[in-house]
């Protein structure tokens, strides 16, 4: 009987080829699989999408479920500080895939889902979180900015758009997208506004939470497959939300006066002065609750949905220097890599990433505006260098000085 010790179809033997799949008759390698596969995959849509659900059912069911502290420490790798948010979220992560993974049918305790708020002022890294999360786990995320939507019929998009956008982010793989994170931006652009919704239709409001609400708690949702506007002879494609994670997110601006006022109102009575010093005025943000996102102006039913709070701690200068360095992407990092690219050495000086944190302070951009003040800093280097012989810049205050002082009038003041 022979057994095959070449490929049946390049010829090539077992030695020259990584994996060689036979039985007695015949044999392949993986150059021809992967050959074969990608001809399929270009001519037969269907088959792509099989095996792009293969690969998604592995990932999930099959892949070993890191345990909270893996999620932190991945997390760690690209964000810096918001220690007790990651923790939250790691716990969080990890509860709502082991409930995915979990028999229902042959459990008695059935788990419900734990959504999770974040909050915290704009650019502390909210969305980069999230994005981070899902990354880690390789599944489909959307972003999408609550501030967008309405209530069907009136102008914007639908609530059903949210999950158009986790269906394009699966490659229309609906049994992925239905195991995926979806980010929603500015909740609070949707909160209820005063406490007399009835006098004029609240469009964007309390009616939009109402909608996501049937997101959260997870249904079975018509989505038009192509986002826009529902119509009639439009075909829908059908997508459970039972399992897909919703992480929401949004500065609530003034918030903590609400969260002060009531802290202070707990305090009032016996033994109130002890517990007052105890706490902390300048980061009331800490001790947010359901109760302050209820006055705020989400309505209880949302707030049910959303059972995890996380707060995102203000970055202060410290950390603020530590995102241009430390992440593993971080944006010097990143200008290096750039800059290797074309043979050329980047170095920055330990006084430019001062000097750049305090433009971003300055300018109150925050985190975000770190990017734009390097984009600024870098651009003359960046148009020149690449038509020069040189093979290093080294950026010195002085550089710097006089290379964002030029971009001062222009663009940085006004970002
Ligand atoms: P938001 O809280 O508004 O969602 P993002 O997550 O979009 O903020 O942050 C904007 C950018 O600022 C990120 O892409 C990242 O480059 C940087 N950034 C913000 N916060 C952090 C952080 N804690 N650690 C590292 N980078 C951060």
């Amino acid at each position: 009987m022979a057994i095959y010790h070449n490929c049946s179809f390049c010829g090539r033997p077992e030695h020259q080829v990584k994996h060689l799949f036979g039985n007695n008759t015949s044999a392949i390698c993986d150059d021809c699989i992967a050959q074969a596969y990608e001809a399929l995959v270009d001519g037969d849509k269907e088959f792509a999408a099989r095996c792009k659900q293969k690969a998604a059912d592995i990932n999930l069911d099959t892949l070993e479920l890191p345990k909270p502290q893996d999620v932190k420490k991945f997390l760690d790798e690209y964000i810096i500080g918001q220690d007790d948010a990651k923790k939250y979220i790691a716990v969080a992560v990890y509860n709502h895939y082991k409930r995915v993974r979990q028999n229902t049918a042959a459990d008695e305790v059935e788990l419900e889902k734990s959504n999770i708020i974040m909050i915290g002022e704009t650019g502390t890294g909210k969305t980069l979180i999230a994005r981070t999360i899902a990354r880690m786990l390789h599944v489909p995320f959307a972003i999408v900015d609550a501030t967008v939507l309405t209530e069907a019929g009136y102008v914007g998009e639908d609530i059903e758009s949210i999950l158009t956008r986790l269906l394009q982010a699966a490659d229309y793989n609906v049994k992925a997208a239905e195991k995926g994170i979806v980010f929603i931006d500015e909740i609070d652009k949707i909160a209820r506004k005063g406490d007399n919704p009835s006098i004029t239709r609240d469009v964007s409001g309390e009616g939009v939470q109402q909608g996501l609400l049937k997101l959260l708690e997870g249904s079975i949702i018509n989505v038009p497959p192509q986002g826009g506007r529902k119509h009639p002879d439009q075909k829908m494609i059908s997508v459970n939300t039972k399992d897909i994670l919703f992480i929401a997110g949004g500065a609530f601006e003034g918030i903590e006066k609400i969260i002060g006022r009531r802290v202070n109102i707990n305090l009032i009575g016996f033994d109130a002065d002890k517990k007052r010093a105890k706490v902390d005025r300048n980061n009331l943000l800490q001790y947010v609750a359901p109760a302050d996102l209820r006055s705020f102006g989400l309505i209880p039913e949302i707030i049910g949905r959303l059972p995890v709070i996380a707060h995102l701690e203000p970055l202060n200068k410290k950390a603020l220097r530590q995102i241009l360095t430390d992440p593993k992407n971080a944006i010097i990092k990143q200008f290096t890599k750039l800059m290797a690219l074309d043979g050329i050495k980047l170095t920055v000086d330990n006084e430019v990433l001062d000097y750049i944190v305090e433009k971003a302070v300055e300018f109150k951009l925050g985190a975000r505006g770190l990017r734009s003040i390097c984009e600024s800093l870098m651009m003359d280097a960046m148009y020149d260098l690449p038509s020069s012989k040189k093979t290093s810049l080294r950026v010195t205050l002085e550089y710097a000085y006089s290379k964002l002082e030029q971009a001062v009038g222009s663009k940085l003041k006004t970002a």
